[in-house]
């Protein structure tokens, strides 16, 4: 996987570090070069060849030749009453994402975007309503992380500031596999960002293949994003599950957990006004997760201009909470942060990209990344 055009420089931020090791060997270096090169990347947040004083002069000169630490720009940074921080960041093309940092006592939430717009078309989601536009590069996708890390004032021996990523912004990350994957690898690994495997999280609406493929190849954690407790009504809100019914989207969960040893998976559900979040809807979810490694977090809807749905109450959230846990089921009530500066996940960048998106909406659901 290239992330040049023949014209541009390598960016290193797209490459993993066997594949940076490929290519210091190509530049007639010693392998263990790019374990010096990911230090300086990672650990110390250097993006200048030149201050990077442990290599060799004449190397630094060619890297800066053929190499760079090319990064998303920062077109503004807004930081909410409660500490969440939002920076909005425009990659080449133009395109607009937005990242946002949820500090917590004890740890440190970056909510990144796999994509630009989304082909899903979830019918509660601000993202979805927008069309797709297009995949973030792995570069694109680790360079969120990066700028975050520099921002924040990162230091290799302090307190580490970031210590959970997940991929909860815009996109639907399993749909752009061929670059997520890699990235949440440069995320996990040890000399690049160091995070635990169990603090970096994919989260997906369910595409069933791909949740099979990532069992295999990484190691993350998952969360899913059911919404509903039953076919009918969740083909209504995540398009989706006509192609992949719930009964397969809970086969695949539970291979992933039995394949990956993971705790369990998380489940995402939106509480919608009067649609999804009657007594009875949690009574069926319980017959569905019952004994299963489940945990379900009810999440506030964030309302958008345009949309149909509007915030469940919060009795209604709490009573929907106390049925799953009754019926044994782990269940917490997402807390909504950043709210003064829109930074809730599933509603980022609604504004910047009306003016950017490419309004061709696709909505062919991306199954050819399976076989990429
Ligand atoms: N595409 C992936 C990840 C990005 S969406 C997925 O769907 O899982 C991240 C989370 O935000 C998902 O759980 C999604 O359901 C939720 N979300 C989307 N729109 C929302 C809204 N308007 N209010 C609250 N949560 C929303
Ligand atoms: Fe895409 Fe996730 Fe929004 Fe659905 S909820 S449209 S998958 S970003």
């Amino acid at each position: 996987m290239s992330e040049t055009t023949p014209h541009e420089r390598t960016n290193l931020l797209g490459l993993t570090r066997s594949g940076l090791e490929a290519f210091v060997v190509a530049m007639g270096e010693k392998p263990f070069r790019a374990r010096q090169l990911y230090k300086w990347i990672y650990k110390r947040a250097v993006g200048d060849f030149d201050a990077m004083t442990d290599l060799r002069k004449d190397f630094r000169c060619r890297l800066a030749e053929v190499a760079e630490l090319r990064t998303p720009e920062i077109l503004g940074t807004q930081v909410s009453a409660d500490g969440t921080r939002k920076w909005v960041l425009r990659f080449e093309g133009g395109q607009a994402i937005e990242v946002v940092f949820i500090p917590e006592p004890g740890r440190g939430t970056l909510c990144i975007s796999s994509q630009v717009g989304c082909q899903m078309d979830c019918g509660f989601c601000a993202t979805g309503a927008q069309g797709f536009n297009r995949n973030l590069s792995t570069a694109e996708i680790v360079g969120q992380v990066w700028l975050a890390n520099r921002e924040l004032g990162y230091s290799p021996d302090g307190d580490r500031v970031i210590t959970n990523v997940v991929f909860m912004g815009m996109g639907e990350p399993l749909a752009n596999y061929r670059n997520v994957v890699p990235a949440a690898e440069i995320m996990m690994d040890d000399l690049g960002l160091d995070l635990s495997r169990r603090r970096v999280t994919i989260s997906t609406s369910g595409l069933v293949p791909q949740m099979y493929r990532i069992a295999d190849e990484t190691n993350v954690a998952l969360a899913v994003s059911l919404h509903a407790p039953n076919d009918e009504l969740r083909s209504e809100i995540v398009p989706i599950n006509r192609r992949h019914p719930i009964k397969d989207l809970l086969e695949a969960c539970w291979h992933y957990v039995e394949k990956q040893n993971a705790r369990g998976v998380t489940f995402a559900y939106v509480m919608l006004d009067g649609y999804n979040d009657r007594p009875e809807h949690a009574r069926e979810l319980v017959q569905i997760l019952h004994g299963h490694p489940a945990k379900v977090n009810l999440i506030p809807f964030n309302p958008f201009p345009g949309t149909r749905f509007q915030r469940s109450s919060d009795a209604a959230v709490e009573r929907f909470r106390d049925i799953l846990i009754k019926g044994g089921v782990m269940a917490t009530i997402r807390r909504t942060r950043g709210d003064d500066i829109d930074a809730a996940c599933g509603q980022l960048a609604g504004r910047v990209n009306d003016r950017v998106m490419n309004r061709l909406r696709d909505k062919r659901f991306p199954t050819e990344e399976v076989r990429a």
